[in-house]
């Protein structure tokens, strides 16, 4: 029999997770026990193994596939992929064995040309609703060139810090459907100027380009320290999940979150999150804007936050460990997009193997196995003296994203961090944000800090995940990044 790359989320489940990696057997498993899952398919981590074989090409037969499951798709959500009717919109996101947070590629809004964004204006004059359509197509071309074709992102957000500035706003949120229109063509333009062609208009093309760009990443420098330290083998690849859009920059009813059904940094069993309003993806972990944490959700989004309850209520008890979630709100209605056994603190680790054995969820064995031996040497990390931190007069606050002390000289940059360190010195990494570009940097480092970005903020993640201390969301710092240097409480750090 031929080989079967291509699993709809229907035909998958848990067990099958190094087939389809962790992302895709999850959203297969949450399908199956019937939760809220736009339902798309998973291209095995095998094919990504024949995409190497095959001399980094994706062959016929794994692309032939590929389109069987865009067509089940499209009869399971009522829409066409490429079509001017009712067009369907898709992710594609990669997705190993282990979790690799933000190691590898991941593209939203794919399906988007001209004709699409045309059509889809026709059909619903409302003024919000244009603006809506050209956010996700500038998101989409800027996300496409970024992962696909490799133009750096830093040209996309120059066009759109100089649209903010021209236009006198502060967030994205406040550009306008013409301004947005505007900034897409720019970004074609830009892609154009960039690479001699023009952005590629045909959906399939789209597609397969994107897959090909996800089994790519695998072997991305980023993804390749990332698993040299969490000693993930290189044969294993990724698989690829393509799935239909749900929309958080919809409008006003629709937002997008992730949270922990625990927290990571202590373990106390209390849901963790945070929730931002009309925004898309990466949005709640880049820090573009503060989120709301996630129990103001109960106020402003009644239904999904309720609903939100139940899921995590389910999959706690589903998986016997604690969650760590993405989802999103379109008009009001919840879909899950992700779950997985939430990365967590040596602290919070302890505290919850212990919980979940007087819930009854664990044996006292399988408690023990959950702990990783490595992690609790993070047990052992520095800590302030508490006599001294009271005496202390704090020059700024910011969030306690990942636990511990550290003290060391301030660098603005992942490059200067590991420079430095190699030299011998200690160093704080200072930065607006960090992103998977900052790894090394953050390694090297004692401790990191960051003007933006809340508890589920790329650093704080990371940082919990090396053990290592970070203070996130410092938002009084006014950060000068070209002269390497920030002021605070009226001082001028260099
Ligand atoms: P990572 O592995 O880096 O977390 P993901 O594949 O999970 O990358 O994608 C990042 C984010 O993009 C998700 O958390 C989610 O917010 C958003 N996203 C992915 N697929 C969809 C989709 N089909 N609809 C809406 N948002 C999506
Ligand atoms: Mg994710």
């Amino acid at each position: 029999m031929a080989n079967k790359w291509v699993y709809t989320f229907k035909e998958g489940n848990m067990s099958m997770r190094n087939l389809l990696g962790g992302k895709g057997a999850n959203l297969a498993e949450m399908t199956e026990i019937g939760l809220p899952v736009p339902q798309g398919f998973t291209i095995t981590t095998e094919a990504c193994t024949q995409y190497y074989e095959d001399g980094r090409k994706i062959n016929d037969e794994i692309m032939a596939q590929a389109m069987e499951g865009v067509a089940w798709m499209e009869k399971e959500n009522g829409k066409k992929f490429g079509d001017l009717e009712n067009p369907l919109l898709v992710s594609v996101r990669s997705g190993a064995r282990a979790s690799m947070p933000g190691m590898m590629d991941t593209i939203l809004n794919l399906g988007l040309n001209d004709d699409v964004v045309a059509a889809m204006i026709k059909g619903n004059p409302d003024p919000a609703f244009e603006r809506f359509v050209y956010d996700s197509y500038r998101r989409f071309i800027q996300m496409f060139s970024d992962v696909v074709m490799e133009v750096g992102k830093k040209y996309f957000e120059q066009l759109i810090d100089k649209m903010k500035e021209e236009k006198g706003v502060q967030y994205d949120v406040d550009l306008t459907a013409a301004d947005l229109k505007e900034l897409a063509e720019q970004f074609k333009a830009e892609y154009k100027n960039q690479l001699g062609t023009d952005f590629p208009s045909d959906p399939v093309e789209q597609l397969k380009l994107a897959i090909e760009a996800v089994f790519r990443s695998w072997d991305n420098p980023r993804a390749n320290v990332y698993r040299r330290d969490n000693d993930i083998p290189y044969s294993w690849g990724t698989a690829v999940n393509v799935m239909p859009m749900v929309f958080g920059n919809l409008n006003n009813e629709s937002g997008t979150g992730v949270a922990f059904t625990r927290d990571p940094a202590t373990g106390e069993k209390k849901l963790m999150g945070e929730f931002l309003k009309n925004a898309q993806g990466e949005d709640v972990v880049a820090g573009v804007r503060t989120p709301m944490p996630i129990a103001q959700m109960e106020q402003e989004f009644p239904e999904a936050y309720a609903e939100f309850i139940k899921v995590c209520e389910t999959l706690e008890n589903h998986y016997h460990d604690m969650q760590d979630m993405e989802f999103t709100v379109e008009n009001k209605k919840l879909y899950m997009l992700q779950c997985r056994n939430g990365k967590r603190t040596a602290q919070a680790a302890l505290k919850i193997a212990c919980d979940l054995v007087d819930e009854g969820h664990k044996t006292e064995a399988e408690a023990v196995a959950m702990i990783d031996p490595r992690n609790l040497d993070t047990l052992l990390h520095p800590q302030f003296d508490a006599a001294a931190l009271k005496a202390a007069t704090p020059i700024g606050k910011g969030l306690g994203a990942s636990p511990g002390a550290a003290c060391g000289k301030i660098v603005f940059t992942a490059d200067d961090a590991v420079e430095w360190a190699e030299k011998g010195e200690k160093v704080i990494l200072v930065r607006l944000e960090t992103s998977p570009e900052d790894i090394t940097g953050m390694k090297s480092a004692e401790g990191i800090l960051t003007v933006r970005g809340g508890m589920t903020s790329h650093a704080a993640v990371v940082a919990r995940g090396m053990g290592e201390c970070c203070v996130s969301g410092c938002g009084d710092i006014d950060m000068d990044e070209e002269n390497k240097q920030f002021t605070l409480a009226g001082k001028t750090f260099k």
